[in-house]
This record gives C-alpha cells, sequence and structure tokens, in this order.
C-alpha cells in the first residue's frame, strides 16, 4: 500500500476544464471518499488516479514514487468499477484467476491467492457458479474479488454500488470498509451518494465544478461545512 498525493492536478476534454487544479493527499492505510454531484470530475479524477486518462498538468504520486506519466501496468493500481464486468462463460473462480492467468502467475500461487480472496469475500460456496447463478450483490463481491486477488498499492472503487438495490448497498458496504480494515490498504472511493461518504470515510473531499470544495474526516465536514454548496450537499441527504 502507499499514500496518495495529488498536486494542482488538471484536465481538460477539449473547451471544457474538468479538473481545475485538484489537490487530494491519502495517508497510507486511509479511507477516502470523493463525493460530489454527478459530473464534477469524480470519474475522471479516479481514471487520471488509474492511469487511464493522461492529466494536462500536476502530479500524481504514490509514495513517494512520481506515476503522473506511467501507463495503468506500472502504477500496481486496482480497479472496482460501476458495472460489473464478469466474464458471463466463466466460473466465480475462473473470473478470480483471469487477471493472474494473464499475467503468467504460476498456478499454485493463483490458486492461493483466489482461495485468500474467496475467503475474505465469503464466495466460498459460490466458486463453481456462473455469474448468471449469482444475486447482484454476490456479483459485486466477485467483482471485488477480481481486484483483490492481486495486491495493489492503491484500490479504487467508482460508484460500486449503484447497481444493487438499497438493502444490498448497505450490506457491501459494510463489506468493502471491512475488506480495506482486512487489507490494510489504501483506498479512493468515489460516489455522488452522502449517506456512503459520511459511513465510510476515513477522509472525504468534496468536489464542485473540478475543485476540492472541502475535505477533512466526515463529522468536521458535517459539523463544520466551508461552504453553502458544502452544507447544502452534505446536510440534506437525497
Ligand atoms: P462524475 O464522475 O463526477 O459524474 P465525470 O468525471 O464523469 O463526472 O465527468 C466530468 C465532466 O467531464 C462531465 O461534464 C463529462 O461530460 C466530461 N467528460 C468526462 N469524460 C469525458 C471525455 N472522455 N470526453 C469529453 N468529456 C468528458
Ligand atoms: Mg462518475
Amino acid at each position: 500500500m502507499a499514500s496518495v498525493t495529488v498536486t494542482a492536478l488538471k484536465k481538460k476534454f477539449g473547451q471544457t476544464e474538468v479538473l481545475k487544479g485538484v489537490d487530494v493527499r491519502v495517508p497510507e492505510g486511509h479511507f477516502a471518499v470523493l463525493v460530489g454531484p454527478s459530473g464534477c470530475g469524480k470519474s475522471t479524477l479516479l481514471r487520471l488516479l488509474a492511469g487511464l486518462e493522461e492529466a494536462d498538468t500536476g502530479k500524481i504520486e504514490l509514495g513517494d514514487r512520481d506515476v503522473t506519466r506511467l501507463e495503468p501496468r506500472d502504477r500496481n493500481i486496482a480497479m472496482v468499477f460501476q458495472s460489473y464486468a464478469l466474464y458471463p462463460h466463466l466460473t466465480v473462480r475462473e473470473n478470480l484467476a483471469f487477471g493472474l492467468k494473464l499475467r503468467k502467475t504460476d498456478p499454485a500461487e493463483i490458486n492461493k491467492q483466489v482461495e485468500r480472496a474467496s475467503e475474505m469475500l465469503g464466495l466460498g460456496a459460490l466458486l463453481d457458479r456462473l455469474p448468471k447463478q449469482l444475486s447482484g450483490g454476490q456479483r459485486q463481491r466477485v467483482a471485488m474479488g477480481r481486484a483483490i486477488v492481486r495486491k495493489a498499492d492503491l484500490y479504487l472503487y467508482d460508484e460500486p454500488l449503484s447497481n444493487l438495490d438499497a438493502a444490498l448497498r448497505a450490506q457491501v458496504r459494510v463489506d468493502i470498509r471491512k475488506l480495506h480494515d482486512e487489507l490494510g490498504a489504501t483506498s479512493v472511493y468515489v460516489t455522488h451518494d452522502q449517506v456512503e461518504a459520511m459511513t465510510l470515510a476515513d477522509v472525504i473531499f468534496v468536489l464542485n465544478k473540478g475543485q476540492v470544495e472541502q475535505s477533512g474526516p466526515p463529522l468536521e465536514i458535517f459539523d463544520k461545512p466551508a461552504t453553502r454548496f458544502v452544507a447544502a450537499f452534505l446536510g440534506s441527504p437525497a
């Protein structure tokens, strides 16, 4: 795992400045939540962290490594998207093993990592099933399993619960936080849901129109909103 330091990060798409100089610092082992309304630049920031988009200017560091210009494969980051992206014709075990097989990992090591991930996520009884034989929550758990079979320096989540119903959302939310604690991971989690942000985060970054309006522990932001935007956004759960 590693700390994350984002400094003065800017990104334009065409004429639109989507990130206008973003600063984010997440200490090693912390669970950070980026929260803000739709279109404020959350996914873009996450994609820049993952290396899926390139920054125009600014800097991204993992621990003491400057990764700003590195390709995704050289960053050692794992990402969980909101769509599950499981392979429908592969069993849960094969889905979990897929990325490790691609990397030509030794079969004994693959088994070990698949066992570890499935134990952490309670997937043991489901390993021989196909995705269509799983519930939504179970599928999301397999998607997380695919991210954690490989030890990463940083785990990124982009609205991973948005396809689940309310009851499942609450359950998987607890799972995600538990997983973070068990992995001893550093996590950055994107959501537009205020309740998710308040319950999951060690530290919250409130984004508005491509800028961080306020950052800090959930209670501090809740008790002492810095701007009217933050007060309105976090004070009135949707
Ligand atoms: P969020 O995840 O907070 O909803 P996004 O980061 O997805 O916001 O998008 C922020 C803004 O950038 C939006 O106005 C979106 O239309 C725009 N945008 C995102 N990706 C691209 C892209 N590849 N090309 C052009 N515009 C984009
Ligand atoms: Mg998004």
